[in-house]
């Protein structure tokens, strides 16, 4: 038996119930972890209120964790009882120990301590795939970047910066502002006290951007496609102020013949090759110094609702990581 972090339905951060449930033993191919630090993410959110519906209540929700490997099942040949590891997108992750399938595992290098590793996992590799696949950026590339100061976004600054490419961050005030530009974001638009189509198109000498990654969803849209250039792509990996509504595909030919995509951590990490270059990438950046983490907030696991309450009310900035 240990703790973890429930929801028994879905609701606000009170539906974050600190529970003692039955861990068990790992069955074949799997491994039981004792957990170190665990990442908290947007898509909590969307789990506890019911955005993303969950297969089964209660659940204990949260995707991101790094920790040490306790007992292994049958049939895991690669690890071993002792091995420092973690995990991104595997459901169950406010625990103070789980059950995972081992194949999701990746061991931690030593030069990466276990709260950065639960800090980085998840939006690190978000930012490896977006910056390297959906579109690949270079030198060349100009691209828009919501919520720069969050957690996706700080890790963006440093990834666009080191590709050389020319990132325009929008953020939610001048603090923000600052700590974006501190992370090499190039320019920065507080798109509270600024229309940020208008400033793109000033930036960017009316030409517009070659990409707009946009996890706010409903309340850039659709402002967002009015920044790009012709041909140019949209990509929509988030919903923090809701879902983008419907929409004619009309729209995408009037704006410039674009591109859209919804892309998820979940397809581009699901193949075990894939996760392990994915993480790999990301672990080679922040060991050369590309990529420096910013933990900015950490809380105890049994306070995960007011760590709720704060990322939803933009309190905070960086990544958020939990201590159980
Ligand atoms: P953040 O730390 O970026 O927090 C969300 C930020 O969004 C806030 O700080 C705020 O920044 C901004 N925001 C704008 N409007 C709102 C609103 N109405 N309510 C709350 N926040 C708002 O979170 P994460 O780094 O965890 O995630 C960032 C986004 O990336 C999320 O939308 C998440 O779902 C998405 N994501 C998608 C993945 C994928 O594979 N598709 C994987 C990982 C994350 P500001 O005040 O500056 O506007």
């Amino acid at each position: 038996m240990a703790h973890a972090v429930r929801i028994h339905d879905y609701g606000g951060p009170e539906a974050l119930s600190w529970d003692v449930v039955e861990v068990g033993d790992p069955g074949p191919g799997e491994a039981r972890i004792r957990q170190t630090a665990i990442g908290l993410n947007y898509i909590d959110v969307y789990h506890r209120t019911g955005l993303y519906k969950l297969a089964d209540l209660p659940a204990i929700i949260g995707m991101e964790g790094a920790g040490v490997v306790e007992a292994l099942g049958d049939g895991v040949s690669d690890l071993k009882i002792g091995d420092r590891v973690a995990y991104a997108g595997v459901l169950g992750g406010y625990a103070v120990e789980r059950l995972i399938p081992a194949d999701r595992l990746v061991k931690i290098p030593n030069t990466i301590d276990d709260t950065t590793a639960a800090s980085i996992m998840l939006q690190g590799m978000t930012v490896r795939y977006l910056l390297r696949e959906t579109y690949p950026c270079t030198a060349e590339t100009v691209l828009l970047f919501h919520a720069a100061a969050g957690g996706v976004g700080l890790i963006a600054c440093q990834w666009a910066k080191a590709m050389g490419a020319t990132m325009i961050g929008t953020v939610g005030s001048d603090e923000k502002a600052q700590l974006a530009k501190e992370n090499g974001c190039r320019h920065v638009i507080n798109y509270q006290t600024e229309e940020f189509v208008e400033r793109v198109r000033q930036i960017t000498g009316g030409e517009g951007c070659n990409v707009v990654y946009d996890s706010i969803g409903k309340d850039t849209f659709p402002a967002s496609l009015d920044c790009l250039k012709p041909k140019g792509m949209w990509v929509s990996f988030g919903n923090a102020s809701g879902p983008v509504p419907p929409f004619d595909m009309d729209l995408l030919s009037l704006k410039g013949s674009l591109f859209a995509t919804r892309p998820s951590l979940m397809t581009y990490t699901a193949r075990r090759a894939d996760l392990l270059s994915n993480a790999g990438e990301l672990f080679d950046m922040v060991a050369k110094g590309a990529i420096k983490i910013p933990v900015s907030c950490t809380y105890a696991l049994k306070d995960v609702g007011q760590a709720h309450r704060d990322l939803e009310a933009r309190k905070t900035t960086g990544s958020i990581v939990l201590l159980p």
